[in-house]
């Protein structure tokens, strides 16, 4: 039905991390509900390029997609929940526009005239949101989130833009979300709606009147105070929307919907569509709540106490778990502290074990003990990328006897390097982007774990990783029983290792959280869980028939 991309704006008001991006996502994921095309778009503000090179505790995780570019974790929102693929177009920083407009006057492009922030940073961010039309095939909706609060120096010429494309294409093809907080003060036994107030003020002041607010707090809000915030912000009650908590992200939708405000969105627009088929997402959210049985699975990586570097992982446990019926609780260990009070103290309790990616040597050691000990004790293991390397190493360390197998990226001057550089790494220097990214088909083996899980013989997934499995040392590893059940097609590159005499070992170089959806769990994340499942289940039988025979011994 597109005739012309209609744009709706997200910002965020009163303090950081309100949930901009769910929030985004939801809005999404109603209106393709409702039959409509959807894309979302993500403008940070920092001036890095991308925040490949950002540490994880500056930015949380990166997250990759197809294309290969290195974008901001609201990507993964987008990803999953409304399941359209994206590409570098859908996530642009400060860098990128700066980059672009500096080039663009290096090269004489602006015939003498001063470059200026306004017009020419904010045409060159007009010009992106537009370019959407074009690159997402016409979309009916384009949904813009803003990075950042309102306020922010950095923002300024995101929100400048956008108030331009409100004047430029009117107020029938625009709508401005704004996401705010209402805090409850304990002392004063009240919520305060002032914040709010202050913050649709600072929009107003610089020319975006507000069409809806969406509002945090942790306990309902009244309708008269949803009143009040209406007559202060000049917004009806009815778009004075209540986003209260809720146990799972995947509620919000459900929760936004009752409240009508995907069909404010519509009547704003003019779209006369039917109402959201809803019934599905509203099943996967009842699982969630409501889990028939209850694993762990221990999570040994680098930073366990940062939990936004894992959040693709996390989410893939929360689909996997409703695919299993089973809540899965993760058990954040940390790698050194394996190493220094050993695996069995820290792991004892766990179904399954997972190693996510990594990047450094600090905790390899811990993780290679932690896999030795699932191994053994034929606990599930799954290795992604920095995790599957350490399954290799470990394989080459205990079972293949090289006790000094280790990979290139830590010691240079190594005996066994069974992870290695890849070819076409050498030499290179620079760190943004230059790592072996985003999409690759991989070509998997008919018997093997991973086939029972894709049952595909073709799979795509993504990468980002600079180091893989030295081919010197293939031979070795298959004649010591490791399956390598994964090969890019020309065989050049192990993509996936298996231990075939465990019950569930399966190490993988690519990362498949970042493809995991609700509503369709990733294959190996779904049989991970499935097979940490029946470990529990058997761990379960095996205490109570301990139990049962103490019994019939103090009987006897
Ligand atoms: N550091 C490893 C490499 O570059 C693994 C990367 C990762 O786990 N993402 O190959």
């Amino acid at each position: 039905m597109a005739e012309k991309s209609k744009y709706v704006f997200v910002t965020g008001g009163v303090v950081s991390s309100l949930g901009k991006g769910i929030a985004a996502s939801s809005l999404g994921l109603l209106l393709q509900k409702r039959g409509l095309k959807v894309c979302n778009v993500k403008f940070d503000p920092y001036l890095n390029v991308d925040p490949g090179t950002m540490n994880p505790f500056q930015h949380g995780e990166v997250f990759v997609l197809d294309d290969g570019s290195e974008t901001d974790l609201d990507l993964g929102h987008y990803e999953r929940f409304t399941d359209v693929p994206m590409g570098k177009e859908n996530n642009v920083t400060t860098g990128q526009i700066y980059n672009t407009v500096i080039s663009r006057e290096r090269r004489g492009d602006y015939l003498g005239a001063t470059v200026q922030v306004i017009p020419h940073i904010t045409n060159e961010i007009k010009t992106r949101i537009k370019k959407l039309e074009r690159i997402m095939d016409e979309p009916d909706v384009i949904i813009v989130e803003i990075g950042g609060t309102v306020g922010d120096i950095e923002s300024q010429p995101f929100l400048e833009a956008i108030r331009q494309m409100g004047q430029e294409e009117g107020p029938r093809n625009t709508m401005f979300v704004h996401v705010t907080l209402v805090p409850y003060l304990g002392t004063a036994g009240e919520f305060k709606t002032k914040p709010t107030q202050h913050s649709v003020r600072e929009l107003r002041a610089i020319g975006i009147q507000p069409n809806m607010l969406l509002c945090r707090s942790a306990k309902p809000l009244s309708e008269d105070l949803r009143k009040k915030i209406s007559l202060f912000c000049s917004v009806p009650t009815r778009s004075v929307v209540n986003a209260q908590d809720v146990s799972t992200i995947y509620d919000v939708p459900i929760k936004y919907h009752a409240q009508g405000v995907d069909d404010i969105i519509c009547e704003h627009f003019g779209w006369q569509v039917p109402q959201p088929e809803l019934a599905d997402w509203e099943q996967m959210v009842e699982r969630i709540k409501n889990p028939r049985q209850h694993i762990k699975i221990g999570i040994c990586g680098k930073y366990v106490n940062l939990r936004d570097a894992y959040k693709s992982i996390i989410e893939s446990f929360v689909h996997a778990g409703v695919a299993n019926d089973a809540e899965v609780k993760l058990i954040w260990v940390s790698s050194e502290d394996i190493k220094q009070s050993g695996a069995e103290k820290l792991l004892y309790d766990i179904d399954g074990l997972l190693i996510p990616g990594g990047f450094g040597e600090r905790g390899v050691e811990g993780k290679i003990e932690a896999i030795r000990y699932v191994r053994e004790r034929k606990i599930p293991f799954f290795g992604i990328c920095l995790g599957m390397q350490c399954a290799v190493i470990e394989y080459a360390r205990n079972v293949c006897g090289l006790a000094e197998a280790h990979s290139y990226e830590f010691y240079r001057d190594l005996k066994h390097p069974v992870i290695h550089l890849m070819a076409d790494q050498e030499g290179v220097t620079e760190l943004g982007g230059t790592m072996r990214l985003g999409a690759y088909p991989c070509i998997v083996a008919e018997k093997s774990k991973s086939y029972e899980a894709y049952g595909l013989r073709q799979i795509s997934e993504r990468h980002r990783h600079r180091y893989e499995l030295n081919n010197a040392y293939r031979e070795m590893l298959v004649k010591e029983g490791l399956l390598l059940s994964g090969m890019s097609p020309d065989n050049r590159l192990v993509e996936i290792v298996e231990d075939p005499g465990h019950p569930w070992f399966v190490g993988v170089q690519f990362h498949p959280e970042l493809k995991s959806r609700p509503t369709k769990p990733h294959p190996l994340f779904r049989e991970f869980v499935g097979a940490s499942v029946t470990y529990n289940e058997k761990k379960k039988a095996a205490t109570s028939a301990d139990v049962e025979e103490s019994i019939d011994i103090s009987r006897s």
